[in-house]
Protein backbone atom coordinates (compact mmCIF):
# COMPACT_ATOMS: atom_id res chain seq x y z
CA UNK A 1 0.00 0.00 0.00
CA UNK A 2 1.26 3.55 -1.10
CA UNK A 3 1.91 6.09 1.30
CA UNK A 4 -2.06 8.29 2.09
CA UNK A 5 -0.45 11.92 0.63
CA UNK A 6 -2.45 15.18 2.02
CA UNK A 7 -3.20 15.51 -1.69
CA UNK A 8 -4.75 11.96 -2.14
CA UNK A 9 -6.59 12.18 1.14
CA UNK A 10 -8.20 15.51 -0.27
CA UNK A 11 -9.48 14.06 -3.09
CA UNK A 12 -10.80 11.00 -1.41
CA UNK A 13 -12.66 12.98 1.16
CA UNK A 14 -14.33 15.37 -1.91
CA UNK A 15 -15.22 11.89 -3.57
CA UNK A 16 -16.78 10.30 0.06
CA UNK A 17 -18.87 14.01 0.05
CA UNK A 18 -20.07 13.21 -3.64
CA UNK A 19 -21.23 9.68 -2.18
CA UNK A 20 -23.17 11.01 1.02
CA UNK A 21 -24.53 14.11 -1.37
CA UNK A 22 -25.90 11.16 -3.55
CA UNK A 23 -26.96 9.09 -0.42
CA UNK A 24 -30.06 9.82 1.55
CA UNK A 25 -30.09 7.20 4.64
CA UNK A 26 -26.32 6.66 5.69
CA UNK A 27 -25.28 4.17 8.33
CA UNK A 28 -22.49 4.43 10.01
CA UNK A 29 -20.27 2.05 11.76
CA UNK A 30 -17.18 0.92 14.13
CA UNK A 31 -15.87 -2.31 15.00
CA UNK A 32 -17.34 -4.95 17.41
CA UNK A 33 -15.75 -4.66 21.22
CA UNK A 34 -15.61 -0.54 20.66
CA UNK A 35 -12.94 1.50 21.64
CA UNK A 36 -13.00 5.34 22.48
CA UNK A 37 -12.03 5.89 18.50
CA UNK A 38 -14.55 3.79 17.25
CA UNK A 39 -17.19 5.37 19.12
CA UNK A 40 -15.47 8.93 19.21
CA UNK A 41 -15.34 8.27 15.47
CA UNK A 42 -18.34 7.41 14.50
CA UNK A 43 -20.52 9.82 16.42
CA UNK A 44 -18.53 12.64 15.55
CA UNK A 45 -19.00 11.57 11.98
CA UNK A 46 -22.84 10.96 12.30
CA UNK A 47 -22.81 14.65 13.69
CA UNK A 48 -21.03 16.39 11.18
CA UNK A 49 -22.99 14.74 8.57
CA UNK A 50 -26.36 16.04 10.10
CA UNK A 51 -24.68 19.51 10.53
CA UNK A 52 -23.70 19.71 6.59
CA UNK A 53 -26.52 17.36 5.47
CA UNK A 54 -29.04 18.48 7.48
CA UNK A 55 -32.01 16.45 5.63
CA UNK A 56 -30.15 13.07 5.54
CA UNK A 57 -30.91 10.47 8.31
CA UNK A 58 -27.83 8.94 9.81
CA UNK A 59 -27.61 6.63 12.11
CA UNK A 60 -24.35 5.61 14.31
CA UNK A 61 -24.68 1.53 14.72
CA UNK A 62 -23.54 -0.74 17.36
CA UNK A 63 -21.57 -3.88 15.70
CA UNK A 64 -22.80 -6.32 18.85
CA UNK A 65 -25.73 -6.67 21.03
CA UNK A 66 -24.11 -4.83 24.41
CA UNK A 67 -24.95 -1.66 25.66
CA UNK A 68 -22.09 1.39 24.45
CA UNK A 69 -19.40 0.96 27.44
CA UNK A 70 -20.26 2.82 30.12
CA UNK A 71 -16.89 4.70 30.44
CA UNK A 72 -17.91 6.17 26.85
CA UNK A 73 -21.96 6.78 27.54
CA UNK A 74 -20.62 10.20 28.22
CA UNK A 75 -20.38 11.28 24.68
CA UNK A 76 -22.85 13.45 23.18
CA UNK A 77 -25.24 11.35 20.66
CA UNK A 78 -23.95 7.67 22.58
CA UNK A 79 -27.45 7.50 23.75
CA UNK A 80 -29.10 7.50 20.42
CA UNK A 81 -26.84 4.28 18.79
CA UNK A 82 -28.73 1.99 17.10
CA UNK A 83 -27.89 -2.01 17.44
CA UNK A 84 -26.94 -3.29 14.24
CA UNK A 85 -29.56 -6.73 15.11
CA UNK A 86 -32.45 -3.63 15.52
CA UNK A 87 -31.61 -1.86 12.11
CA UNK A 88 -34.33 -3.27 10.04
CA UNK A 89 -33.16 -1.10 7.28
CA UNK A 90 -31.32 -1.01 3.80
CA UNK A 91 -28.92 2.31 3.73
CA UNK A 92 -28.09 4.05 0.55
CA UNK A 93 -24.50 4.52 1.93
CA UNK A 94 -22.43 2.75 4.73
CA UNK A 95 -19.37 4.21 5.62
CA UNK A 96 -17.50 1.99 8.08
CA UNK A 97 -14.67 3.74 10.34
CA UNK A 98 -11.62 2.23 12.21
CA UNK A 99 -12.68 -0.87 11.12
CA UNK A 100 -9.72 -3.14 10.32
CA UNK A 101 -11.23 -6.00 8.57
CA UNK A 102 -14.34 -6.91 7.56
CA UNK A 103 -15.14 -9.70 10.15
CA UNK A 104 -14.90 -6.62 12.82
CA UNK A 105 -18.48 -5.34 11.83
CA UNK A 106 -19.89 -8.38 13.33
CA UNK A 107 -23.97 -8.19 13.34
CA UNK A 108 -23.83 -5.35 11.09
CA UNK A 109 -21.79 -7.35 8.17
CA UNK A 110 -25.17 -8.12 6.64
CA UNK A 111 -26.31 -4.44 6.68
CA UNK A 112 -22.67 -3.84 4.91
CA UNK A 113 -23.27 -6.20 1.89
CA UNK A 114 -26.82 -4.97 1.60
CA UNK A 115 -25.88 -1.18 1.47
CA UNK A 116 -25.98 0.30 -2.21
CA UNK A 117 -22.59 2.30 -1.28
CA UNK A 118 -19.88 1.51 0.85
CA UNK A 119 -17.06 3.55 2.53
CA UNK A 120 -14.11 2.43 4.50
CA UNK A 121 -12.20 5.52 6.77
CA UNK A 122 -9.62 3.64 8.45
CA UNK A 123 -6.08 4.41 10.00
CA UNK A 124 -5.52 0.35 10.45
CA UNK A 125 -2.30 -0.82 7.86
CA UNK A 126 -4.16 -3.63 7.08
CA UNK A 127 -7.60 -2.78 6.66
CA UNK A 128 -9.37 -5.92 4.95
CA UNK A 129 -12.57 -4.86 3.76
CA UNK A 130 -13.90 -3.95 0.34
CA UNK A 131 -15.56 -1.02 -0.68
CA UNK A 132 -16.23 1.28 -3.50
CA UNK A 133 -13.94 4.08 -1.48
CA UNK A 134 -11.42 3.29 0.57
CA UNK A 135 -9.65 5.93 2.70
CA UNK A 136 -6.90 4.17 4.82
CA UNK A 137 -3.95 6.42 6.19
CA UNK A 138 -1.88 4.29 8.78
CA UNK A 139 0.37 7.54 9.43
CA UNK A 140 -2.94 9.09 11.47
CA UNK A 141 -2.67 8.44 15.50
CA UNK A 142 -6.54 7.72 15.49
CA UNK A 143 -8.83 7.32 12.79
CA UNK A 144 -10.82 10.74 14.81
CA UNK A 145 -7.59 12.63 13.33
CA UNK A 146 -9.16 11.43 9.50
CA UNK A 147 -12.74 12.75 10.50
CA UNK A 148 -11.37 16.10 12.04
CA UNK A 149 -10.01 16.25 8.57
CA UNK A 150 -12.71 16.01 6.63
CA UNK A 151 -14.55 18.76 9.11
CA UNK A 152 -11.81 20.85 7.63
CA UNK A 153 -11.95 19.92 4.10
CA UNK A 154 -16.03 20.24 3.94
CA UNK A 155 -15.50 23.69 5.81
CA UNK A 156 -17.53 22.88 8.86
CA UNK A 157 -16.72 24.54 11.86
CA UNK A 158 -16.74 21.93 15.00
CA UNK A 159 -19.38 21.56 17.83
CA UNK A 160 -18.12 20.84 20.86
CA UNK A 161 -20.36 18.07 20.90
CA UNK A 162 -18.00 16.54 17.64
CA UNK A 163 -15.29 17.95 19.22
CA UNK A 164 -15.78 16.32 22.78
CA UNK A 165 -16.29 13.06 20.30
CA UNK A 166 -13.16 13.28 18.31
CA UNK A 167 -11.09 14.08 21.42
CA UNK A 168 -12.27 11.01 23.73
CA UNK A 169 -10.33 9.21 19.72
CA UNK A 170 -7.16 11.00 20.07
CA UNK A 171 -6.96 10.70 23.51
CA UNK A 172 -7.50 6.95 23.98
CA UNK A 173 -5.98 5.64 21.14
CA UNK A 174 -2.42 7.20 21.94
CA UNK A 175 -2.77 6.29 25.43
CA UNK A 176 -3.45 9.92 26.77
CA UNK A 177 -0.67 10.86 24.57
CA UNK A 178 2.02 8.14 25.94
CA UNK A 179 2.01 5.86 22.57
CA UNK A 180 4.21 5.52 19.84
CA UNK A 181 1.63 6.97 17.41
CA UNK A 182 1.39 10.00 19.65
CA UNK A 183 3.04 12.92 16.97
CA UNK A 184 2.63 16.62 16.41
CA UNK A 185 -0.51 16.07 14.18
CA UNK A 186 -2.44 14.69 17.03
CA UNK A 187 -0.86 17.24 19.71
CA UNK A 188 -1.86 19.69 16.72
CA UNK A 189 -5.28 18.82 16.53
CA UNK A 190 -6.42 18.10 20.03
CA UNK A 191 -5.27 21.93 20.51
CA UNK A 192 -8.10 22.52 18.01
CA UNK A 193 -10.52 20.27 19.69
CA UNK A 194 -10.09 22.11 23.13
CA UNK A 195 -10.59 25.15 21.74
CA UNK A 196 -13.75 24.16 19.77
CA UNK A 197 -14.75 22.85 23.24
CA UNK A 198 -13.40 19.41 23.81
CA UNK A 199 -12.62 18.95 27.71
CA UNK A 200 -9.41 16.88 28.75
CA UNK A 201 -10.42 16.69 32.30
CA UNK A 202 -14.07 15.28 31.94
CA UNK A 203 -12.33 12.45 29.21
CA UNK A 204 -9.97 12.00 31.71
CA UNK A 205 -12.72 11.81 34.71
CA UNK A 206 -14.90 9.67 32.65
CA UNK A 207 -12.60 7.62 31.14
CA UNK A 208 -9.40 7.12 33.42
CA UNK A 209 -10.85 8.02 36.85
CA UNK A 210 -13.80 6.24 36.64
CA UNK A 211 -13.16 2.75 37.74
CA UNK A 212 -15.87 0.29 39.49
CA UNK A 213 -14.35 -1.22 42.83
CA UNK A 214 -15.05 -4.36 41.19
CA UNK A 215 -12.72 -3.30 37.91
CA UNK A 216 -9.78 -2.37 40.70
CA UNK A 217 -10.35 -5.65 42.39
CA UNK A 218 -9.53 -7.55 39.04
CA UNK A 219 -7.21 -5.12 38.50
CA UNK A 220 -5.09 -6.44 41.48
CA UNK A 221 -5.69 -9.92 40.76
CA UNK A 222 -3.79 -9.38 37.24
CA UNK A 223 -1.07 -7.27 38.57
CA UNK A 224 -0.43 -10.05 40.64
CA UNK A 225 -0.18 -12.39 37.98
CA UNK A 226 2.12 -11.00 35.96
CA UNK A 227 4.88 -12.94 34.40
CA UNK A 228 7.76 -11.95 32.39
CA UNK A 229 10.06 -13.82 30.21
CA UNK A 230 13.18 -13.35 28.57
CA UNK A 231 15.07 -11.55 30.81
CA UNK A 232 12.09 -9.37 31.76
CA UNK A 233 11.69 -8.27 28.16
CA UNK A 234 8.23 -9.82 27.63
CA UNK A 235 5.63 -9.36 30.10
CA UNK A 236 2.65 -11.23 30.54
CA UNK A 237 -0.92 -11.56 32.36
CA UNK A 238 -4.26 -12.96 32.03
CA UNK A 239 -7.77 -12.80 33.60
CA UNK A 240 -10.44 -15.86 33.67
CA UNK A 241 -14.55 -15.84 33.98
CA UNK A 242 -13.47 -16.84 37.38
CA UNK A 243 -12.32 -13.74 37.74
CA UNK A 244 -15.00 -11.74 36.65
CA UNK A 245 -17.60 -13.42 38.72
CA UNK A 246 -15.67 -13.02 41.88
CA UNK A 247 -15.24 -9.25 41.67
CA UNK A 248 -18.27 -8.78 39.52
CA UNK A 249 -15.91 -7.04 36.98
CA UNK A 250 -17.82 -6.69 33.30
CA UNK A 251 -15.64 -7.85 30.16
CA UNK A 252 -15.91 -4.56 28.81
CA UNK A 253 -14.25 -3.02 31.43
CA UNK A 254 -10.86 -5.04 30.96
CA UNK A 255 -9.69 -3.50 28.03
CA UNK A 256 -7.44 -1.24 30.11
CA UNK A 257 -5.66 -4.18 31.76
CA UNK A 258 -3.04 -5.02 28.84
CA UNK A 259 -1.51 -1.07 30.07
CA UNK A 260 -1.27 -2.40 33.69
CA UNK A 261 0.74 -5.05 32.09
CA UNK A 262 3.09 -2.84 29.67
CA UNK A 263 3.74 -0.64 33.25
CA UNK A 264 6.09 -2.77 33.98
CA UNK A 265 10.18 -1.39 34.15
CA UNK A 266 12.24 -3.47 30.73
CA UNK A 267 9.21 -4.68 29.30
CA UNK A 268 9.06 -4.32 25.53
CA UNK A 269 6.58 -6.77 24.14
CA UNK A 270 3.52 -7.47 25.99
CA UNK A 271 0.46 -10.39 26.04
CA UNK A 272 -2.79 -9.77 28.13
CA UNK A 273 -4.92 -12.54 27.62
CA UNK A 274 -8.72 -12.94 29.41
CA UNK A 275 -11.32 -16.17 28.53
CA UNK A 276 -13.56 -14.64 26.98
CA UNK A 277 -17.00 -16.54 26.13
CA UNK A 278 -17.46 -19.19 23.61
CA UNK A 279 -14.40 -21.06 24.60
CA UNK A 280 -12.30 -18.61 23.16
CA UNK A 281 -9.17 -16.52 24.63
CA UNK A 282 -9.04 -13.05 23.47
CA UNK A 283 -5.36 -11.37 23.64
CA UNK A 284 -4.00 -8.19 23.42
CA UNK A 285 -0.38 -7.01 21.93
CA UNK A 286 1.58 -4.23 22.45
CA UNK A 287 5.10 -3.57 21.50
CA UNK A 288 6.72 -0.30 23.56
CA UNK A 289 9.86 -0.98 21.18
CA UNK A 290 10.21 -1.38 17.26
CA UNK A 291 9.20 -4.67 17.32
CA UNK A 292 5.66 -5.22 14.96
CA UNK A 293 3.08 -6.92 16.70
CA UNK A 294 0.64 -7.07 14.67
CA UNK A 295 2.19 -9.60 12.48
CA UNK A 296 1.79 -11.93 15.54
CA UNK A 297 -1.73 -10.91 15.61
CA UNK A 298 -2.03 -11.60 11.86
CA UNK A 299 -0.74 -15.07 12.22
CA UNK A 300 -3.52 -15.59 14.95
CA UNK A 301 -6.67 -14.06 13.06
CA UNK A 302 -6.51 -10.38 14.41
CA UNK A 303 -4.82 -7.74 13.50
CA UNK A 304 -4.41 -3.55 14.55
CA UNK A 305 -1.05 -1.89 14.31
CA UNK A 306 2.45 -2.61 14.72
CA UNK A 307 2.16 -1.36 18.30
CA UNK A 308 -0.86 -2.13 19.30
CA UNK A 309 -2.97 -5.20 18.19
CA UNK A 310 -5.25 -7.98 19.22
CA UNK A 311 -7.09 -11.23 18.34
CA UNK A 312 -9.86 -13.93 19.29
CA UNK A 313 -8.34 -17.52 19.31
CA UNK A 314 -10.45 -20.68 20.44
CA UNK A 315 -8.91 -22.54 23.30
CA UNK A 316 -7.64 -22.40 27.12
CA UNK A 317 -5.42 -19.68 28.17
CA UNK A 318 -2.41 -22.63 28.48
CA UNK A 319 -2.70 -23.37 24.77
CA UNK A 320 -3.01 -19.87 23.29
CA UNK A 321 0.04 -19.22 26.02
CA UNK A 322 1.99 -21.80 24.46
CA UNK A 323 0.90 -20.50 20.86
CA UNK A 324 1.40 -17.09 21.27
CA UNK A 325 4.67 -16.96 23.94
CA UNK A 326 7.04 -18.63 20.90
CA UNK A 327 6.30 -16.27 18.40
CA UNK A 328 6.94 -13.28 20.69
CA UNK A 329 10.50 -15.17 21.56
CA UNK A 330 11.19 -15.35 17.99
CA UNK A 331 10.19 -11.74 17.43
CA UNK A 332 12.61 -10.00 20.24
CA UNK A 333 15.31 -12.54 19.13
CA UNK A 334 14.98 -11.70 15.44
CA UNK A 335 14.90 -7.77 15.88
CA UNK A 336 18.74 -6.53 16.58
CA UNK A 337 21.42 -7.23 18.77
CA UNK A 338 21.24 -8.38 22.37
CA UNK A 339 20.76 -5.32 24.61
CA UNK A 340 19.85 -2.57 22.37
CA UNK A 341 16.27 -2.56 22.61
CA UNK A 342 16.85 -2.67 26.62
CA UNK A 343 16.38 1.60 26.76
P1 LIG B 1 -6.98 -4.07 21.41
O1 LIG B 1 -5.85 -4.97 21.80
O2 LIG B 1 -6.99 -2.81 22.20
O3 LIG B 1 -8.29 -4.76 21.35
O4 LIG B 1 -6.67 -3.64 19.91
C1 LIG B 1 -5.48 -3.04 19.49
C2 LIG B 1 -5.59 -2.66 18.02
O5 LIG B 1 -5.72 -3.85 17.24
C3 LIG B 1 -6.82 -1.83 17.70
O6 LIG B 1 -6.48 -0.92 16.69
C4 LIG B 1 -7.82 -2.84 17.20
O7 LIG B 1 -8.71 -2.26 16.31
C5 LIG B 1 -6.94 -3.88 16.53
N1 LIG B 1 -7.50 -5.22 16.69
C6 LIG B 1 -7.77 -5.81 17.86
N2 LIG B 1 -8.27 -7.04 17.69
C7 LIG B 1 -8.33 -7.26 16.37
C8 LIG B 1 -8.80 -8.35 15.58
O8 LIG B 1 -9.25 -9.39 16.06
N3 LIG B 1 -8.72 -8.18 14.22
C9 LIG B 1 -8.22 -7.06 13.66
N4 LIG B 1 -8.17 -6.99 12.31
N5 LIG B 1 -7.79 -6.00 14.37
C10 LIG B 1 -7.84 -6.09 15.72
MN1 LIG C 1 -8.31 3.47 16.18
Amino acid sequence: MGVMTKERQEELFSQIAGVIEQSQSIAICAHTAPDGDAIGSALALQQLIEVRWPRKQVVALLADEDEVPRIYRFLPGAGRMVHACEFGATADLFICVDISGGARLNQAQGIWSAARRRVVIDHHPFAEINADLWLVRPSAAATGVIICEFAQHLGVGLTPDMARCLYCAIATDTGRFQYQNADSEAFNIAALLVEAGASPSELALNVYQNYSLSYLHLEAAVMGRITTFEGGRIAYSYSTTADLERTGASLDECDGLVDVVRSVAGSELILFLKEVPGGCIRGNLRSKADHDVCAIARELGGGGHKAAAGFTVKGDLDEVLSLALPKLRLLLRGAGPEGEAGR
